[in-house]
């Protein structure tokens, strides 16, 4: 597995691979991986010929500078996983060479980046947008692969893609869970052992949410989450049903419009998501 660090040498590399009619593949992660990411990979290799792993924390995309500074960075054991994988190459650029110049350039999303995470993150999605456009330009992938634990990203990207025409498939993985629920996350690694395992009521919630949603209010379902929560000392910082295609925000249950359910809650001062089709 080849690691490259700058953008000159793995553009070469990439040419010289596309030049020989390679698919490429490119899987963006922010590091400190765990099955998530590797399931990412593995479709990866399964349907293209390259598969590139990158490995950057994208400070752009960070609102809050504590969650920054405190992102889980484990690049050694990142690389074990990954060679045991069969990933063929990982770039990890440093936020220097990413950015040589303060960026000035936002991403507008409309309506897409002002709910959910969008309305909690000012600026990510902007942030997102602007290194997955970075990442494109660099890589060159034929596919992208993005996880549905961050559903409302895959809807950016996929809007980032058209917007700006580029040539890439978008591939979605479906969300990979702990034994007890709780989705992987490279935040998890922050919590305490018993915090970690304290954090699986919010699949627990989402469950019981999904159960609930057909008799009850919607209100009085995002009560009862945040009761859930509350009583393991977790904080609800918000639960809403989305129109699974547009992510409108919806305000009664809909048998006859597929939905989905998401989360977000702090842990301490852990900041966890989560999602679930309905
Ligand atoms: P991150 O490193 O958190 O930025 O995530 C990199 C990619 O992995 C994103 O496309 C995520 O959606 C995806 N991902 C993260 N966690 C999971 C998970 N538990 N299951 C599936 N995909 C995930």
């Amino acid at each position: 597995m080849q690691i490259f660090r700058e953008i000159a040498s793995i553009q070469k590399f990439i040419i010289e691979q596309k030049t020989a009619g390679i698919k490429v593949g490119l899987v963006p992660t922010m590091g400190a991986l765990h099955q998530g990411h590797i399931s990412l990979v593995e479709k990866s290799l399964h349907q293209t010929s390259l598969t590139v792993v990158s490995i950057f924390v994208n400070p752009i995309q960070f609102n809050n500078p504590t969650d920054l500074r405190k992102y889980p960075q484990t690049f050694e054991s990142d690389v074990a996983l990954l060679e045991a994988s069969g990933c063929h190459a990982v770039f990890k650029p440093s936020a220097d060479e990413m950015y040589p110049f303060p960026v000035q350039l936002k991403m507008d999303f409309g309506e897409l980046d002002k709910i959910l995470e969008g309305k909690f993150r000012p600026g990510h999605f902007s942030g997102v947008g602007i290194v997955v456009a970075k990442l494109f330009n660099i890589i060159r992938p034929d596919v992208a692969y993005f996880g549905q634990k961050d559903y409302q990203q895959f809807r950016v990207i996929q809007k980032l893609i058209d917007d700006l025409s580029f040539p890439v498939e978008l591939v979605g993985g479906e969300i990979i869970r702990e034994p007890d629920g709780l989705a992987m996350s490279s935040r998890n690694k922050r919590l305490s052992a018993e915090a970690r395992k304290t954090a699986s009521v919010i699949f627990q919630s989402l469950l019981n949410a999904k159960k609930n949603l057909p008799e009850k209010k919607l209100e009085d379902v995002r009560i009862e989450v945040e009761k859930m929560l509350q009583q393991k000392g977790l904080r609800l910082e918000y639960l809403e049903l989305a129109d699974r295609r547009t992510l409108a925000v919806l305000q009664h249950f809909d048998a006859n419009i597929p939905s989905v359910l998401l989360i977000a809650a702090y842990m301490g001062e852990v900041r966890l998501i989560d999602n679930m089709l309905v």
